[in-house]
This record gives C-alpha cells, structure tokens and sequence, in this order.
C-alpha cells in the first residue's frame, strides 16, 4: 500500500465498527492522521489507538459534538483534509411505510441524514480556507433501485445522502473540495449481521441478486473509500460512488 495519504487528516465518523473502522485502518496505513469519531466511547477509543490517530467521543445528531470533533482534527493536526461522514443506523424492524412510526422515521432520518448535513457543514469551513478538501458520505446501493425490502425509512435517509452529497460537489467543486456519494452493497458488518439474524431468509434473497455471490467485506468499502480521499481520484466528483459487486447493474 502506499502512502499517498501522507501528512493528511481524516475525520472518520462511526470510526468504531463495520465499514468505518476499516476505513481508518486504512487511511492510517495510507499515511492519514485519523481523528476516530463515534458516539461508543470504548470502540472508537480502540479504533483510535489501533490507528495511532485520536478519539473524539461525538454523537453525529447533534451539532456541537460533531463542531468539536472537525475542531479538534484541526488544533490537533492542523488541517482538515478528509471527511469521511460514514455513521449510521440500520432501518427499524418493521420498516415498511405501513408499519414504520413516525418517531422511529424521524430517529432514521436524524442519524442517518441529518447527521451528514451537520458534518459537510462543519467540515466545509475547514477545507474552503486550505482550497481543498474530499467529502465522502455514506449511502447504500438502496438508494439508487428499490431494493424490495420494505425499508422505506432507510432508503429515503440514503437517498437523501446522494442527492446532498452531488448538491454539495457541483457547488463547491471550484473550491477544490469533492464531494461524493459512496454506495456500498451488503458488506458484512456487526449492522448487516444484527438485520440478518432478526430475519435470516432476507440474507439468502439478498444474496442471489449480487453478481458476484457473496457480501462485501469491509475492507473492500474501505479501499474504494481512500482512493476517494486521494488525489487519484481528482476527477471524481458529485457521483454516486457503487461498490456493491453489481448488485444494482444485474
Ligand atoms: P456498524 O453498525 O458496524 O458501525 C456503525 C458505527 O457507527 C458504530 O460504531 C456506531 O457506534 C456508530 N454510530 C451509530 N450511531 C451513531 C451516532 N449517532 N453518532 C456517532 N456514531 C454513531 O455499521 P456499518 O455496516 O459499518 O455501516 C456504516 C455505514 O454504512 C452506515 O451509514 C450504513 O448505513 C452504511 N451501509 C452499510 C451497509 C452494510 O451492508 N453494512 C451497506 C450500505 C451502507
């Protein structure tokens, strides 16, 4: 791997499990100073030491947690040069429109969604001082199909997140700040296997409409997610970025 990430910083959120964690493993090992975001003290402090970077315990809900964890990439390593707003829940157990309450659509849509708006808001600051700067939200390849799962407060929050994510690249591309929307298909994660062992026959209809027959693992999430931090992807912008082994191609 090389180190095309040197003397970066990386704000990772959800930075404690899944597809953030792996992320921070890797942009550490690109060269990145990690600066591991998550609402669970104990993992993400443990996400912090594996990566040499720094924990900052922030709930991405609420909007001074999230101001004091881009600051504190900032005073710590004087830039903020990556934003990786990945946190997120998965949808509540019965997430159909006929049966999702109202609280539990507004639970989904502040962590999921909101969450994003209040993390480009506090990095973009940051990144138009320096000219430059590389946002990367998590989505889902359900935002981009109907995925049949009855996951309608999930999927809209996802939706969401690609519509902000190409609304912020086309406005502030001129700054030299990227945004993009990335979209993971099922990876296999503490979230994929918790939704699979409340209901294990969705985990074999998922499985037969991905192409290439098995889950993602993380770390291939993550290795799309540092090539979008890098300068490699230069002319990467405000897209939908599917790495979900052409589940939304078949
Ligand atoms: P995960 O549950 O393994 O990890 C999520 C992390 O986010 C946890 O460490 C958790 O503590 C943290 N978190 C949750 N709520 C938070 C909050 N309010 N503030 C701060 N941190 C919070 O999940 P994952 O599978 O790695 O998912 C990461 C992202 O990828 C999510 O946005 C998810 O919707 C998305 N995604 C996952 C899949 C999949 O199949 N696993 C597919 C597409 C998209």
């Amino acid at each position: 791997i090389c180190r095309r990430l040197a003397g970066r910083t990386a704000v990772v959120t959800g930075a404690g499990s899944g597809i953030g964690l792996a992320s921070a493993r890797r942009l550490a090992s690109e060269g990145a100073h990690v600066v591991c975001g998550d609402v669970d003290e104990s993992r993400g402090k443990a996400a912090a030491e594996e990566t040499g970077g720094t924990f900052v315990r922030a709930d991405v809900t609420d909007p001074e947690q999230v101001e004091t964890l881009f600051e504190t990439a900032y005073d710590t390593y004087g830039s903020v040069d990556i934003a990786f707003n990945n946190a997120g829940i998965s949808p509540p157990d019965d997430d159909s429109i006929l049966e999702t309450g109202l609280e539990a659509w507004k639970r989904v849509q502040e962590v999921n969604l909101t969450s994003v708006y209040l993390c480009c808001k506090a990095a973009i600051p940051y990144m138009r001082r320096q000219g430059r700067g590389s946002i990367i939200n998590t989505a889902s390849f359900v935002a981009r199909m109907g995925a049949a799962t009855s996951q309608i407060s999930y999927t809209a929050s996802k939706g969401g997140v690609l519509a902000m994510s190409r609304e912020l690249g086309v406005q502030f591309a001129r700054e030299g700040i990227r945004v993009n929307a990335l979209c993971p298909g099922p990876v296999n994660t503490p979230l994929l296997r918790e939704l699979f062992a409340k209901d294990p026959e969705r985990a074999a209809r998922r499985l037969v409409h991905i192409p290439v027959g098995r889950f993602a693992e993380a770390e291939e999430i993550a290795a799309a997610v540092a090539f979008l931090a890098s300068d490699d992807s230069s002319f990467v912008n405000a897209t939908d970025f599917l790495v979900d082994g052409g589940i939304s191609g078949a």
